[in-house]
């Protein structure tokens, strides 16, 4: 049975761990794990309780397709957020790229807009719409090692079943921290974590992958480097879908060391001054660490990741820090495997309203009015405001040419988050979350993170993709030219068909 949390939990474990890559909404388990079967081994197997309809597919095929009076609707309906709350036509459970394509068919045959979904957590519920067709891949969830240290991934394969499989193996894909986000959507988007300033987003680590595209053909990113550019970075939810993917792993680092700030009674001086500190701070550390600032409240958390040496000079930039703070405390250096895990959470859904709240060069981008935020934040009680590490790796420029991904430039990516447990709250954290990023744009603060998409980006085509934009419209045009595969702010086709989402 799924834990209750309340709100006071869920705030303590958030405080606890930072928010967002380290936050506290994470959660569902790897209910699929036993079933798990990589593409070439997959069997057609009925999954209970849902309904298998033989008269819509063929009869080799494994598709299902679940209508709302199927058993096992509701459930699939569902993302991570409960805020969404969508009602599909269709659900489309895939266990290969010939079911996806399958599906696409079946969906231009009733004229129906398709979503994807791989593990559910599009903070506006960009893997499911209203009354169109949604292609589940949680089942397409395998992990198979591959020569060189390559790895083949379902894009259904959550985190914590990729890391589960390739620490044991000394292997690891860099990604996010929250154990139930999926592969797929956190890939093509960009996909960032505590090992990404040393070996790059997950999309960096992408070698090829499968795509069926808007018309049900499959093809290969062997054949395609315009996709396999486009798909690093530009590709969730825009022009196909993603079946498989072949990833670089890399040799895990053995250990991890944590070490732990926090500050208490904050007001918006105070507040400010530290993120003034902890930005000059964080660009000083070495590629190994990754570190977050998480005010939460009148609670600052402040966390330093580090999988390297832990030099006389890093000891040094950590003390420094500390005078700036109430209390500091640094873990022992722990096991990869065993302490990653700390970070994947496991809680149930929750009504949330996060998203980007820009991505900043240095403290300077942000000074001008961060007290005025800080301040909404601070005394908003449910609203966390964090701030991640990024540069390192991604900041190559070798990566830029290869992939569509934007915002290499930036070393600091900000995430706004607003928590309730009663619906009733929705409307006060909503309001107040969309004052804050107003604040942002006013101030000229464009560039955005499409994984944390919101629907209150204004002109959110460059602030996801910035001067990628028009190349990914031309790959949408090749691959999805009657924009079938749509959300609301999915990238349009260089000729739009204008189809309602
Ligand atoms: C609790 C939580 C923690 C998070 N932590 C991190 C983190 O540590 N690092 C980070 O970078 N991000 C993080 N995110 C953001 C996360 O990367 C995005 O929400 C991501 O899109 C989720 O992928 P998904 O497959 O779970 O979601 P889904 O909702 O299934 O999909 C998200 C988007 O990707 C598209 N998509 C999904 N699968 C495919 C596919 N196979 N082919 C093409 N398009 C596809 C969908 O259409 C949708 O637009 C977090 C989000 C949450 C809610």
């Amino acid at each position: 049975m799924p834990k209750h949390y309340s709100r006071k939990d869920f705030l303590k474990l958030s405080a606890a761990t930072g928010a967002s890559l380290l936050l506290a909404a994470c959660g569902g388990s790897d209910k699929d794990e036993k079933n798990s079967k990589s593409e070439s081994e997959s069997e057609s197997q009925p999954s209970k309780p849902t309904a298998l309809k033989n008269s819509q597919t063929s009869s080799a095929s494994s598709l299902q397709l679940i209508t709302n009076t199927d058993a096992g609707y509701e459930e699939l309906r569902q993302g991570f957020n409960k805020r969404i709350n969508h009602h599909p036509a269709v659900i489309a459970v895939c266990k290969s790229s010939e079911d996806v394509a399958q599906a696409i068919r079946y969906a231009h045959d009733k004229n129906l807009a398709v979503a994807i979904k791989s593990g559910g957590h599009s903070m506006e519920g960009f893997s499911s719409n209203e009354q169109g067709l949604v292609i589940n891949l949680s089942k397409m969830n395998h992990v198979k090692l591959l020569g060189h240290n390559r790895v083949q991934v379902g894009p259904g394969c959550t985190l914590s079943r990729l890391y589960d499989h390739l620490l044991p193996k000394s292997l690891l894909v860099p990604a996010g921290s929250c154990g139930t986000v999926g592969v797929g959507g956190l890939t093509m988007g960009g996909g960032y974590g505590l090992f990404a300033r040393q070996y790059g987003l997950t999309c960096d680590s992408l070698l090829e992958a499968r795509f069926v595209d808007g018309n049900g053909v499959i093809h290969s990113t062997k054949n395609d480097n315009e996709l396999l550019w486009a798909l690093r970075g530009g590709g969730a939810g825009n022009f196909g879908v993603v079946t498989d993917l072949i990833f670089q792993a890399y040799p895990s680092p053995a250990r991890l060391q944590a070490h732990h700030f926090k500050a208490r009674k904050l007001n918006t001086e105070r507040a400010t001054n530290i993120l003034e500190k902890w930005f000059s701070f964080a660009a000083q550390l070495p590629s190994t660490c990754f570190s977050a600032f998480v005010q939460n409240g009148a609670t600052l958390n402040i966390l330093v990741t580090n999988s390297g040496v832990h030099s006389k000079e890093l000891q040094a930039l950590l003390q420094g820090l500390a005078k700036e703070t109430d209390e500091f405390r640094s873990d022992a250096p722990k096991e990869l495997s065993k302490v990653l895990k700390n970070y994947y959470g496991s809680l149930v859904p929750l009504y949330f309203k996060n998203s980007s709240a820009g991505l900043y060069k240095s403290f300077e981008d942000i000074q001008a009015f961060i007290p005025e935020v800080l301040e909404k934040t601070i005394h908003t009680r449910g609203m966390i405001f964090q701030v991640n590490t990024l540069g390192g790796k991604i900041a190559d420029p070798v990566l830029e040419k290869v992939s569509s991904y934007p915002h290499r430039a930036y070393h600091f990516i900000s995430e706004l988050q607003a928590y309730w447990q009663h619906p009733k709250e929705e409307e006060k954290l909503t309001q107040v979350s969309q004052e804050c990023l107003k604040i942002f744009q006013e101030h000229g603060i464009s560039a955005q993170y499409i994984n944390y998409c919101s629907l209150d980006f204004q002109n959110w085509q460059e602030a996801y993709y910035g001067k990628n934009y028009t190349r990914l419209q031309a790959v949408k045009q090749k691959y999805d030219p009657k924009n079938t595969i749509r959300h609301p702010q999915s990238i349009q086709p260089l000729y739009v068909p204008n189809k309602d989402v």
